[in-house]
């Protein structure tokens, strides 16, 4: 019998187990570990609250988790309560798939004033993210920064645009929900330092921003290149770019019905963000793109704003004594091997890209250089988890647990959200009965 552990029940995580489960059948055992009480990783805390289709694929990882040969275990640190060496020393193979969750850092001076957020943070706050519940963004002021032009921006902008009527289908936290039902925000800038041929932005989700009920995004027609020069972009940019055509075709009367208003200023790059104390504006420098690469002009400007967010990009966090690529942000690996029997899949493996699915195949590839490599090995595996974290005291919760959980979190949903979020690891524990 081959024994792995996974670190992390996101979605690299369970397309890791999936795919152990097709490699080995019944010849493994697969445990999957989480900080948090509850599973899921990004599709619970990173997914935007407004797109409950995609967090739909928790479904499948459900099925997974409760295959014979899989096991979730919640509520133990691995690293904390449980050390990697500890792990190794029990399973054939340990994967990292702890994903990318600390923000890039936007190393500009006043980038730590009140009221400027990383997206992990922000995100985490309205996901309700244990570690963020306390957040405490101020919307009383009527601008709002965005930094970046990647699809974390895009969910930003529009879960700040949104209405409470958009909102209240979707599973934004309670205390998200009421900031955001009181927020005076009427202008939200998105800063991107490059040019609308340079977006990371998807066109599925781009075009959302047309359908909003009281926001409408605003495109500056002379930002953008001439129409022909469309036709050298791959398809899925091409698309998003025809997208901000059209909102720089929309009518300057539309935009004066509409309460919020969505600014795409391209071709500038934050230099300093100003305020006494409190965030006032951003400084921001004029580029111009040179064989790809934003490059300065030299003339700056202040935009003026209330609150800052900064969706840049995200890293994984180093573990003392594993190899890691400062530069890239991620484990050192090659084809998610860290070293014999130490694996990582995911953001973990290759950085913050693509979108959930992207997961799945790279999951499977190492899976299966995993199985060049494993043969059982006489290792204890769960047998000897479970005696460990007796030793310890952990109070480890269960996938039936989380069930309970999961249930208690329905049942306390407002009218029309699919649930309502306990957004303290105490209360998560005391909800699993
Ligand atoms: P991203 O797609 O890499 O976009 C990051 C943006 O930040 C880019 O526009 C980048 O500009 C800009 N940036 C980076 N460093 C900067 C700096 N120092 N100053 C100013 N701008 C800077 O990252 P993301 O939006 O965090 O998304 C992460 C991944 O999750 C992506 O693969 C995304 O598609 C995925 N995601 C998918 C969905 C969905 O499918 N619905 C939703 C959310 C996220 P440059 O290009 O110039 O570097």
């Amino acid at each position: 019998m081959l024994h792995i552990a996974i670190v992390g029940s996101g979605p690299a995580g369970f397309y890791t187990a999936e795919a152990a489960q097709k490699q080995w059948g019944d010849d493994v055992t697969i445990d999957i570990f989480d900080m948090l009480p509850v599973p899921y990783g990004l599709i619970r805390t990173g997914v935007a609250p407004d797109h409950q289709s995609i967090k739909g694929v928790a479904r499948r990882f459900e099925a997974t988790a409760c295959c014979e040969n899989c096991r979730f275990t919640g509520n133990v640190a691995i690293g904390r309560d449980v050390s990697i060496a500890e792990l190794q020393s029990l399973y054939d193979a340990v994967v990292m798939a702890t994903g990318a969750p600390n923000d890039k850092v936007l190393d500009i001076p006043g980038a730590d004033l009140n009221n400027v957020f990383g997206s992990a943070a922000f995100v985490g706050w309205y996901n309700g993210h244990p570690k963020f519940a306390e957040l405490a963004p101020d919307f009383t002021g009527d601008t709002a920064v965005v930094i970046g032009m990647g699809n974390v921006a895009l969910d930003v902008a529009r879960i700040l645009a949104k209405t409470t009527d958009e909102l209240t289908g979707s599973d934004i936290v309670a205390h998200a929900f009421d900031a955001l039902k009181q927020s005076r925000i009427r202008r939200i800038v998105i800063l991107g330092r490059r040019g609308p041929h340079q977006i990371m932005m998807t066109p599925k989700e781009l075009g959302e921003l047309a359908r909003l009920e009281r926001a409408s995004p605003r495109v500056d027609l002379r930002d953008l290149p001439p129409e022909g020069d469309d036709a050298m972009l791959e398809p899925g940019l091409r698309k998003s770019v025809t997208h901000l055509r059209s909102f720089a075709a929309i009518p300057e009367s539309h935009h004066a019905d509409m309460a919020v208003e969505i600014d795409f200023d391209f071709f500038a790059s934050p230099r300093a963000i100003l305020g006494d104390g409190k965030v006032e504006a951003v400084e921001v420098e004029r580029t111009e793109v040179k064989a790809g690469r934003a490059v300065g002009t030299g003339e700056t400007y202040k935009a003026p704003c209330s609150l800052v967010i900064s969706c840049i990009g995200y890293q994984s966090s180093p573990i003392a004594g594993l190899p890691f690529d400062e530069r890239a942000g991620r484990f050192a690996s090659d084809e998610g091997r860290i070293l014999p029997g130490l694996y990582c899949v995911g953001w973990a493996r290759r950085g913050p890209s693509g979108t959930i699915g992207t997961n799945r195949p790279d999951s499977f590839h190492v899976v299966e250089r995993m199985a060049e490599d494993l043969r059982p090995s006489g290792k204890r595996g769960r047998a000897g988890f479970d005696e460990l974290a007796a030793s310890r005291g952990l109070d480890l919760v269960t996938f039936d647990d989380w069930k309970q959980i999961e249930k208690a979190e329905e049942d306390r949903a407002r009218d029309g959200a699919p649930r309502e979020k306990f957004v303290d690891v105490d209360e998560m524990i005391k909800a699993r009965g």
